[in-house]
C-alpha cells in the first residue's frame, strides 16, 4: 500500500471512479467537488455505456450488480424525424449493448461505494499551487498540500492550466434543455418511441431522451455565432423560449411542441478542445475526462472515455512504478480521445448543418448495417 496523498479535484462520473478504483487498491484519496451535496443540481441526462470504456469501467469497480439494476437496456431505440413530423427511420435497439444509465444513478452508485469522508462536498478549488514538496490545494476553507493531482474537473478545469494552453473553443452550436414528465406529456412519451428522437432541419435540431423515473430530457438545438449564444445565455428562460418559438415556427406541431411545453432547464453553448489534444506529462499532476479531452455530445462518447480513463490512471498510480506508468496512461488516454473528438467534431458539423438530416440518416442506416 502506497502513502501518496492523492487529490482529485471533481466528483464527476471520472472524478468518483478514480477514486473508487484507488480506494479499491488500498489508497485513500481525496475528492474535492464544488457542488454543497449529492442532488444541489439535477446532473443532467441518460447516458450509454459501451462495452469496452464505462461498462469495462463499471466492472473493474466491482459495481457491476448496482449498474444492472439501475440500468435501462430497453431505452436504446432511435428516431429520426425531417421537420414536418415525417418518421424517417424508427428502429427499438433491441439485443444493443449499450445500456442506459441516468446520470443522478451513476453519480450514486459511486458515491455508495466510497469510505465515508472521501467526498469534500462544497469545495470548489480556486487553485493549484505547486510547493517544494507537492501542490497545495486551494478552497475557501483553507490550503492542503497532496502529491499528486488529479483534473477530473470537467470542461473549465483548474488543473488543466499548469499542463496545457489549451483553452476550450465554441463549437457554433447551443443547445436549450429541456425537461418533460411523460404522466403530463403523453405527447411527447409516444414522439420519443424506446429510446431518443432526433429531428433535423436547417441549422437546427430538437432531440428527446428517456430517462428513468418517467422523465424525458430534451435539447433544442441552434446553430448560433457566439455573440447570439451568449445573449441567450444571459436571458431569462423563458425569453430564450420565445426564441425556440420563432426558430422552430415552420416546424410540425408534434415536434414543436417540444419547445412549447418543456420545463426550461438551461442553455448549454458547445465547447470542445483541440482535437488529439495532449501535454508534457509532469510528475504529480495528471487530468482526465472532459478535462482532458471536451468534446461535443455528438459522438456519445463522453463519459466513457472518463470512465475508461479513470481505469488507466488508477492502473498506473496504483503500480510501484508511479510516474512513467501515468506518463504511459496520459498517452493511451490522448490516443482513445482523438478518434471520438474527431467523430465528435464531425457529427456535430454535419448532424446541425443545412443538409443535417440526410447525414443523420446515413449514419443511422449504416450502424444497422
Ligand atoms: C448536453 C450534453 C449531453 C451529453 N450527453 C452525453 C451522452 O449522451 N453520452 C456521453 O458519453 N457523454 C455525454 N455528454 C458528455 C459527458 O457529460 C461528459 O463527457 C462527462 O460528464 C465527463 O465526465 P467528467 O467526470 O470528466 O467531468 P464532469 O462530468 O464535467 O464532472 C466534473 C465535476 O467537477 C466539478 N468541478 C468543476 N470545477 C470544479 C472546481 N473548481 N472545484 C471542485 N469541483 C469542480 C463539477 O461540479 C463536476 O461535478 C454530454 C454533455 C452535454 C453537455
Amino acid at each position: 500500500m502506497t502513502t501518496s496523498r492523492i487529490a482529485i479535484i471533481g466528483g464527476g462520473p471520472g472524478g468518483l471512479m478514480l477514486a473508487q478504483l484507488l480506494e479499491r487498491g488500498g489508497m485513500r484519496p481525496i475528492v474535492f467537488e464544488r457542488d454543497t451535496h449529492e442532488d444541489e443540481r439535477p446532473q443532467g441526462g441518460s447516458l450509454d455505456l459501451h462495452a469496452d470504456t464505462g461498462q469495462h469501467a463499471i466492472r473493474r469497480a466491482g459495481l457491476e450488480a448496482e449498474f444492472l439494476a439501475e440500468a435501462r437496456p430497453e431505452d436504446q431505440g432511435d428516431r429520426l424525424y425531417q421537420p414536418d413530423g415525417t418518421l424517417l427511420f424508427d428502429r427499438d435497439g433491441a439485443g444493443d449493448d449499450r445500456p442506459e444509465i441516468d446520470r443522478s444513478a451513476l453519480r450514486r452508485i459511486l458515491l455508495a461505494a466510497l469510505a465515508p469522508g472521501t467526498v469534500r462536498w462544497a469545495s470548489a478549488v480556486a487553485a493549484i499551487v505547486p510547493s517544494d514538496s507537492g501542490f497545495d490545494v486551494l478552497t475557501a476553507a483553507g490550503s492542503d498540500r497532496f502529491d499528486i493531482v488529479v483534473g477530473a474537473d470537467g470542461a473549465w478545469s483548474r488543473v488543466r492550466p499548469l499542463l496545457s494552453d489549451a483553452q476550450p473553443v465554441y463549437e457554433g452550436v447551443t443547445m436549450v434543455e429541456l425537461g418533460f414528465d411523460t404522466a403530463r406529456h403523453p405527447e411527447i412519451d409516444a414522439l420519443v418511441g424506446s429510446g431518443k428522437m432526433f429531428a433535423v432541419g436547417d441549422n437546427r435540431t430538437l432531440v428527446a431522451q428517456r430517462n428513468g423515473l418517467g422523465h424525458i430530457r430534451g435539447y433544442a438545438g441552434l446553430r448560433v455565432p457566439e455573440a447570439d449564444s451568449q445573449r441567450l445565455m444571459a436571458m431569462p428562460l423563458e425569453a430564450v423560449r420565445a426564441e425556440l418559438r420563432t426558430a422552430f415556427a415552420d416546424w410540425a406541431p408534434p415536434l414543436r411542441a417540444l419547445v412549447e411545453r418543456g420545463d426550461m432547464l438551461a442553455v448549454r453553448p458547445l465547447h470542445a478542445l483541440p482535437i488529439g489534444h495532449r501535454w508534457t506529462s509532469r510528475p504529480g499532476l495528471t487530468l482526465l475526462g472532459d478535462a482532458a479531452h471536451l468534446m461535443s455530445p455528438f459522438a456519445g462518447e463522453g463519459v466513457n472515455l472518463a470512465l475508461a480513463d479513470a481505469v488507466d490512471l488508477a492502473d498506473a498510480l496504483l503500480t510501484g512504478e508511479r510516474w512513467p506508468a501515468v506518463e504511459r496512461a496520459e498517452a493511451a488516454i490522448a490516443e482513445r480521445a482523438e478518434p471520438a473528438a474527431k467523430g465528435s467534431a464531425e457529427g456535430l458539423a454535419t448532424a446541425i448543418s443545412s443538409h443535417g438530416v440526410e447525414h443523420v440518416l446515413a449514419h443511422y442506416r449504416a450502424r444497422v448495417g
